[in-house]
């Protein structure tokens, strides 16, 4: 099969980009290696996504306006959200979803493990190992966004993934002991069920969805989630375990050649949250509207994805890169940081560069008054 883009992996990266040069009339395959795939994931997503990218209500399981976050000590913050909420998906409903939706604007869709990409003189030859045999399609253009693991990332030797974190979720069925949780984020800072991450508890149409993550190979993460439920007091037990890598450090490189990679391939997690579906579809988009610019005769070399990429959201990755250093490195330092989040600007300024992504700049007054809580607390050490 001869294609002008060929996009690897089926997830909410890959579909948008596929999404997108369908849309513009680019002849493009999608490839999936699982059209039932459930990636093992919170599916918690910002306002500004769900209008960006048209999520119609029904795959928004909660509209959750309710946050707690909860110190070592057991100090609890509780704040709201006036202007929004954080929207709760299922990603085995979410990306099957986005994959039609880019079949339905002209994307073919392959079900089929993609197993080795060579780069020609004029193109790209990707294997894909498809029930009962071997498909092999020829594109002018590749996308990468087949996941954190990327095999075309590896095959086109870019530079490596660096910092990579591992989460583990288990899903319980609604029940009364969980009713608290129907419309209430809940984020735990403490080293015994996270030493170097958070904890989380997400509510979904359903279930209710508990999970931790650390820096890969620093803690035994069952051991983690162990403690977490144990110290939430659940006695329910989980009907479903899913763990997964988080990237969470932009590759030095996401452009090469006629390559592009998006998604958590190219390593697009923001640190501290670990938020990578707003970033996965975001770049899947920027990448495809780059290429259909680029093959429009404007002149704008694939580059310009990746710098204007960084040029949007690396001050966003620096920022909360910053923060993880800073404040996740012992329990003592946790509980200053959650004793700041009391401060109505701080949830306010944390609101609003979450849902929408943008850094707004507080008046002076705010930004003096929160450096010196900032100071105080991490004096004080609550
Ligand atoms: C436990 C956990 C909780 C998380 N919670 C959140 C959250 O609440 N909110 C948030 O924003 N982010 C969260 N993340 C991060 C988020 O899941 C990812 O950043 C996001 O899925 C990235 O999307 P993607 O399309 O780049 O990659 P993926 O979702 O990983 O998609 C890659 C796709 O490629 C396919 N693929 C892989 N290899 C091949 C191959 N060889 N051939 C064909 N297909 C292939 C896979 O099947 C998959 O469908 C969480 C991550 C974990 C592990």
């Amino acid at each position: 099969m001869n294609v002008d883009v060929a996009v690897v992996g089926g997830g909410p990266a890959g579909a948008s980009a596929a999404n997108e040069l369908a849309k513009k009339g680019l002849s493009t395959i999608l490839i999936e290696r699982n059209l039932n795939n459930a990636k093992p994931c919170g599916g918690a997503i910002p306002l500004g996504l769900i209008e960006e990218f048209e999520i119609p209500d029904f795959l928004v399981e909660r509209k959750v306006t309710h946050m707690a976050v909860r110190s070592p000590k057991g100090r609890l913050v509780t704040m709201s959200m006036p202007n929004g909420f954080v929207g709760m998906v299922r990603r085995e409903r979410f990306d099957k979803f986005l994959r039609e939706r880019a079949a339905q604007n002209g994307a073919v869709l392959l079900e089929g493990k993609f197993r080795t990409i060579k780069e020609t003189d004029s193109n790209y030859r990707l294997l894909i190992d498809v029930k009962g045999g071997t498909e092999e399609v020829q594109a002018k253009y590749v996308i990468g966004a087949d996941g954190a693991n990327s095999k075309v990332a590896l095959d086109l030797a870019f530079p490596p993934n660096e910092f990579k974190a591992v989460a583990i979720q288990q899903r319980f069925h609604l029940c009364e002991e969980l009713a608290r949780y129907e419309n209430l984020v809940e984020i735990w800072y403490d080293g015994e069920v996270s030493p170097d991450f958070y904890a989380w508890v997400f509510p979904k149409a359903d279930h209710i969805a508990i999970g931790t993550g650390t820096e890969d190979g620093k803690a035994n993460i069952k051991h983690l989630q162990a403690r977490f439920i144990e110290k939430l007091g659940i006695q329910a037990k989980p009907y479903y375990e899913e763990a997964a890598k988080i990237p969470m450090h932009p590759r030095k490189r996401f452009v090469k050649g006629n390559a592009m990679l998006v998604g958590d391939a190219a390593g697009l997690v923001t640190p501290s949250n670990g938020e990578g579906i707003f970033f996965a579809m975001k770049s899947g988009k920027m990448a495809a509207e780059t290429l259909v610019d680029h093959l429009k005769g404007k002149g704008s070399p694939l580059s310009k994805y990746e710098k204007n990429f960084r040029k949007q959201f690396g001050i966003i990755f620096t920022g909360l890169g910053l923060m993880q250093s800073i404040y996740y490195r012992n329990d003592r330092l946790r509980e200053s940081f959650v004793a700041i989040l009391e401060d109505q600007h701080v949830q306010q300024i944390s609101f609003d560069s979450y849902l929408y992504k943008k850094m707004v700049p507080a008046p002076l007054w705010v930004q003096l008054k929160i450096t010196a809580k900032n100071l105080y607390h991490l004096a004080i050490g609550k």
